[in-house]
């Protein structure tokens, strides 16, 4: 089967190199030069919204999927007349725009911090009435990483939110002081069949994950099942084939949706060495119409993402117990340009070898 990926980036090299060993072959479409995926299949090096592009990229596929979810809606859209797109266009755009994400999980019970979009800087002063303070406003569009997003902890710093984001359309939600931060990523088949990987425990820093321990130590099974239950709910209504991530914050009992990512995610990356099927492959397996795979995690295992600066390979590699997954790229700030997969029998022996591999950061 010939599998179409929008996007070159490291989600798109993963999937690849999960979906070799089904003996799926890989077409990508990637603006950029260098990129992830180079050497791992054709690259139809286009913009993603050049139509003679796209159709070249879809001739002799057999579906098409992304790892980027900023896709043009009319890329999206183009390519469904051509062939089938996993997960759909309109399933994109509910993912793609904040607004339309906050009102899927309000319409489907699933809480999440107070919201009101911004349309104006009179309208902000609305949506402060509306949400109150401490609160976040974010760009609608192309948020990602923290980026798109200034905090308003008062109301003496209104006007530099207000000038530090590009303008509207925004939107503004309540702070939420969370006792921790959470993520469910699951797997929905062309047949309906889903399975659900653990809720996992991330550590962000900089509005970047940093950290992710799965199982999240310390996780109800009422929270787990309330946890799958809003990603079931969202993957139905929208009819969502791929892999959906969700990601929550804990606040003592509560669990409040902050966003969701129509794709693989980064912290579903230790299910390539801690479970028996990797998010990657789940993935490949549900938009191919193949069954899905055994989600269950061997024990317990994290994840450390390697931003900006590598550590040295072989130190890397002589820690038992710790994998290495880097993305061909060249290091820059701010950058991912890999990830350390760990496997432990506890979260303490996990943490632990993740202590080891931070220890060989390099400073800064
Ligand atoms: P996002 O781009 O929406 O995923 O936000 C990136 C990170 O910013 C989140 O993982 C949180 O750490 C933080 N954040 C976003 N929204 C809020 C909020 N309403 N309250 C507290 N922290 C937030």
């Amino acid at each position: 089967m010939n599998v179409g990926i929008l996007g070159g980036g490291q989600l798109g090299r993963m999937l690849a190199l999960a979906g070799y060993p089904l003996g799926l072959r890989f077409r990508f479409l990637e603006p950029q030069s260098p990129a992830p995926v180079d050497g791992l299949g054709e690259v139809v090096r286009a913009a993603y919204d050049d139509p003679d592009a796209v159709r070249r990229f879809a001739q002799g596929l057999d579906v098409v999927t992304y790892e980027f979810e900023n896709v043009p809606d009319s890329t999206a859209r183009l390519l469904e007349e051509l062939l089938p797109v996993y997960p759909s266009a309109a399933a994109l755009r509910t993912a793609q725009d904040r607004l339309a994400e906050k009102t899927a999980f309000e319409h489907l019970g699933i809480p999440t911090p107070v919201f009101h979009p911004v349309d104006s800087r009179d309208h902000l002063e609305e949506a402060i009435g509306h949400v109150g303070l401490p609160a976040v406003l974010k760009t609608r569009r192309l948020g990602y990483d923290g980026k798109g997003q200034a905090m308003i902890p008062g109301p003496t710093q209104v006007e530099e939110a207000w000038t530090a984001l590009a303008g509207p359309p925004l939107l503004l939600e309540r702070f939420i002081p969370f006792t921790r931060e959470l993520s469910i990523v699951g797997a929905r088949g062309t047949d309906g069949d889903i399975v659900f990987y653990p809720l996992v425990e991330n550590e962000h820093r900089g509005g970047i994950l940093y950290r992710t321990i799965a199982p999240a130590p310390l996780v109800s099974a009422a929270h787990q099942e309330q946890a799958q239950r809003h990603l079931r709910a969202l993957m139905e209504a929208m009819g969502f084939v791929g892999v959906l991530a969700l990601e929550l914050f804990q606040k003592g009992d509560e669990l409040l949706a902050n966003e969701m990512a129509p794709r693989v995610h980064n912290s579903g990356h230790w299910t390539q060495d801690g479970a028996r099927t990797s998010q990657f492959e789940n993935h490949l397996r549900a938009v191919c119409g193949f069954a899905l795979g055994d989600p269950a995690p061997h024990g317990y295992a994290g994840m450390l993402n390697l931003i900006g600066a590598l550590p040295a390979r072989e130190a890397v590699l002589a820690i038992p117990g710790a994998r290495l997954h880097l993305y061909d790229k060249e290091p820059r700030p701010g950058r991912k340009l890999g990830h350390v997969n760990a496997s432990g029998a506890d979260p303490g022996e996990v943490r632990s070898i993740l202590d080891r591999v931070e220890a060989l950061l390099p400073e800064g």
